[in-house]
């Protein structure tokens, strides 16, 4: 039981460390976003034989293909979302779940989506405890029209351009961030505003490809 009690505890130190070292000394400053990389215990979302690597700076392999994004790049991609506690997200590429979780802090809706059975029932087990996170099995590159439309849309794998329906399906004044171009991509963030949508790039990122229909 005591032991127990110190491995919590070192779970939650080592998070606490990961988000002052590795979030808070670069650019990530939005108090809500700090918060919710604090409260999700990202080493239930990795295999258990990788568990004592959790808080490392770096993406790790979950399996089937997929990668735990690094903790700094989710709380980038959560900040330029710009959450609302009344959003609507959806998430493309759920994978271990960790992103939905972050996302599940900050919103009011958060649909995932995970082309891969295996990885989808997993995940969709770890987030069983939030009742307004929806994990579904299929092709993200489609989006999910019948949720739509979406106040932001954070898209996880990357592909050469933004798939055409997870546009159609963005909120007036939604944010849509996905890593675009081929090898090294480019994080980009799409703003609809009232005059159109504005596109801003972020940084080079490395993620695994988007498949599906608009896929690569
Ligand atoms: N957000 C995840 C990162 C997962 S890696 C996390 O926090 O762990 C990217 C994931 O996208 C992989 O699981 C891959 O299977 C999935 N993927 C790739 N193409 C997809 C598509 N068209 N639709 C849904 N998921 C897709």
């Amino acid at each position: 039981m005591g032991d127990t009690v110190d491995v919590v505890a070192d779970f939650v130190q080592a998070r606490n460390r990961m988000v002052d070292e590795q979030l808070v000394r670069r650019d990530v400053d939005d108090e809500r976003v700090l918060a919710a990389m604090r409260a999700v215990p990202r080493h239930e979302y990795v295999p258990a034989d990788l568990t004592g690597r959790a808080y490392d700076d770096t993406a790790l392999p979950v399996g089937d293909g997929a990668t735990i994004s690094q903790p700094y790049i989710v709380a980038v991609m959560v900040q330029a979302l710009r959450v609302g506690a009344s959003d609507r997200v959806l998430e493309v590429g759920t994978g271990s779940g960790y992103g939905a979780a972050v996302l599940a802090e900050l919103a009011a809706q958060v649909t995932s989506i995970e082309l891969v059975e295996s990885l989808a029932s997993t995940a969709r087990e770890r987030l069983l405890a939030h009742q307004h996170v929806r994990v579904l099995t299929g092709d993200g590159s489609l989006g999910h029209a019948a949720g739509a439309p979406y106040d932001a849309i954070s898209v996880t794998a990357g592909g050469p351009t933004v798939p055409e329906p997870l546009l159609a399906q963005l909120a007036p004044g939604g944010r849509l961030v996905m890593p675009v171009g081929r090898g090294v991509e480019r994080l980009i963030r799409v703003t609809r505003t009232a005059t159109g949508d504005e596109t801003e790039e972020l940084l080079a990122v490395r993620f695994v490809p988007l498949r599906g229909r608009h896929g690569v």
